[in-house]
């Protein structure tokens, strides 16, 4: 049974693999006890599961899965957190944006009786002006909305004890925001500071589709706060509406000639309800749609391949 486990996810990372062996293992050999690297393979397109191929039989302490498809990011750290065994659980990136050597400090901290150790990034290089402010923006209003308490600009690079680990993987919810579940659990948490260093190589994989649709995610599973905004939303224009019909009876009956006429007044006011009803369901949409994803009670991810593990199976 190894102490540590490494869980990271790879989607088309060729160009990275073989240095990310290389600092990761180099760290491996530093630890304090027996370690496995498990690394999910998340429907890559290019030579990337060749390569964890060739890793296994080089170094037995690596472990793979291969995703049937793409699944996401989530989905993947996901997938090969049922499958560590670890008393501690490290995930992290495959671009080596999060710094492996920082793990040894996670596990002091985790020696210290810590449950959860999380990198938060207190600068990132290199990153786009427009990811770096919606990431900033993002991660405040999580703050605000959010019913648990998120730690701004964390990723999911993180420790976690095998108790953890544990009540993650029986959390049957598909919507995976694993940020925001580590967070739920609980425990004893800390975090490690750390500069965000620029991708290894390659392009970045989280498009602004994959980014906005987690952002989303994130912000329906942990917040009721948008139902409520609709209920606010309506009641304002109720409160409108009435103010309007008192003042056009003033008119009618007070003044000869009403200043509100015509066909403008009308339209304004037909956009404007139309408006707020369909805002109102579309925030409700969003949260039907997660139920209607949760009550489907589908498999998380279709296992194409596994190697190295001791009950070999694939789905
Ligand atoms: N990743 C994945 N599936 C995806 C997208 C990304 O497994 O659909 C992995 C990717 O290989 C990397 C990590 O998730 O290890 C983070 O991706 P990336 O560096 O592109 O995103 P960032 O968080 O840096 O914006
Ligand atoms: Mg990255």
């Amino acid at each position: 049974m190894p102490k540590y486990s490494l869980v990271i996810p790879i989607y088309n990372e060729e160009d990275t693999i073989a240095e990310l062996y290389r600092r990761v293992s180099s760290v491996m050999n530093r630890l304090d006890g027996q370690s496995e690297l498990i690394l999910i393979n998340d429907g890559s397109s290019d030579r990337s599961l060749n390569m964890l191929r060739d890793l296994r039989n080089k170094d037995d302490r690596i472990r793979y899965l291969s995703l049937a498809r793409n699944f996401g990011h989530q989905v993947a750290v996901t997938a090969g957190l049922n499958f560590a065994q670890g008393d501690a659980v490290i995930v992290l990136d495959a671009d080596l944006q999060d710094p492996p050597e920082l793990i040894p400090e996670m596990i002091e901290l985790w020696q210290q009786d810590y449950q959860v150790v999380y990198a938060q990034r207190t600068k990132r290089h290199k990153e786009s002006w427009f990811k770096r402010s919606t990431a900033f923006l993002f991660y405040r209003l999580l703050k605000f909305l959010a019913d648990v308490d998120i730690p701004a600009d964390t990723g999911d690079y993180c420790l976690m004890d095998r108790k953890v680990v544990e009540i993650l993987n029986s959390m049957p919810e598909r919507n995976r925001y694993i940020r925001g579940l580590r967070a739920w659990i609980g425990f004893r948490q800390t975090s490690v500071r750390f500069e965000r260093d620029p991708r290894f190589a390659g392009e970045v994989k989280y498009t602004f589709r994959k980014s906005l649709s987690l952002a989303i995610n994130s912000l329906v599973s942990f917040s009721r706060v948008p139902l409520l905004f609709s209920t606010y939303l309506g009641l304002f224009s109720a409160f409108l509406s009435l103010l309007m019909s008192i003042l056009v009876l003033y008119w009618r009956i007070f003044e000869v000639k009403s200043p509100i006429t015509g066909l403008a007044t009308i339209m304004i006011a037909i956009f404007f309800l139309g408006s707020v009803q369909l805002i109102g369901i579309g925030i409700l949409g969003e949260y039907i749609g997660r139920i209607y994803e949760e009550i489907k009670g589908r498999p998380l991810y279709t296992l194409a391949e596994v190697s190295g593990f001791t009950k070999e199976e694939s789905i």
